[in-house]
């Protein structure tokens, strides 16, 4: 069942329905089974986040490399439902360069009873930015870190238009082509801007967030900046700017 029409072939969407098992192959990545489109071949692990796992492969219909997450258990309770479909709604409806790209999801799954999995399509980059900062360690030059910034905040400028806040952002879900090109990953948590007032404070990963979300004093589009400022110091000493080892701690390295 395809829950979004291919953007690279329409007839895709009209076969689909018709021989749903010849379409499909099942291959093990680690411990985890993917049914896939056999459009999609030579799958390869290249990360796991909160939501799942997520491999690049080989799309044989337009001859391009793409990363397929699947959602890992997405419906197994109300709050990773809604992770999924925050992520799901706004990859298909954001379109900025700067904002990674749903080229394509599906269900292995025939039937709404039986509707388990989603495998999310999406363009393929080359790595996360905390790989880079592992990997480059101080030798990113002044040239290399504006043009990175600039994308970051190129990219949230976006969603914070769109009234979406982000939330998350962290050096694990912004990732990077070796032609120093960026975009903005995972909308897990995104909110839309007119809900934003009082939010659950431990929404963002510690090292990167603001002090009011700290605090609990409620927040708006202005923590995506916060945590992009985290970012840059990050890449710029190669070093962690505020490694809280908890809650409290947190606090006092930001006014230490
Ligand atoms: P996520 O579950 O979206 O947080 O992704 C987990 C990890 O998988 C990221 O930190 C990246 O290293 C990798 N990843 C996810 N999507 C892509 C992509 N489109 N291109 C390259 N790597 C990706």
């Amino acid at each position: 069942m395809p829950l979004l029409s291919p953007r690279n072939n329409g007839r895709m969407a009209q076969s689909a329905a018709g021989s749903r098992n010849s379409q499909l192959y099942t291959v093990e990545v680690g411990d985890t089974r993917f049914q896939i489109l056999k459009r999609y071949q030579n799958l390869k692990p290249i990360g796991s986040g909160a939501q799942g796992i997520v491999c690049s492969a080989l799309d044989t219909v337009t001859n391009h490399q793409v990363a397929i997450k699947k959602l890992s258990r997405p419906f197994q309770n109300v709050t990773h439902a809604k992770r999924a479909y925050r992520e799901f709604k706004l990859m298909k409806l954001v379109s900025h360069k700067n904002i990674i790209g749903l080229l394509n999801a599906f269900t292995p799954q025939k039937t709404l009873d039986e509707f388990s999995d989603v495998y999310l399509v999406m363009e393929l980059m080359d790595a996360n930015l905390c790989q880079v900062i592992q990997v480059t360690g101080l030798d990113l030059d002044h040239e290399r870190i504006s043009y990175l910034m600039y994308q970051c905040l190129c990219g949230i400028k976006h969603l914070h238009k769109a009234g979406i806040i982000h939330r998350d952002l962290k050096p694990s879900n912004i990732v990077v082509k070796t032609d120093c090109t960026l975009k903005i990953l995972d909308f897990g948590l995104a909110r839309s801007t007119g809900t934003s007032f009082m939010m659950t404070p431990y929404v963002v990963t510690r090292y990167y967030r603001a002090p009011e979300v700290i605090l609990g004093m409620g927040y708006k589009e202005n923590v995506d900046i916060w945590s992009i400022g985290c970012i840059m110091g990050e890449i710029i000493r190669g070093a962690v700017l505020f490694p809280g080892s908890d809650h409290i701690d947190q606090w006092n390295k930001i006014i230490g």
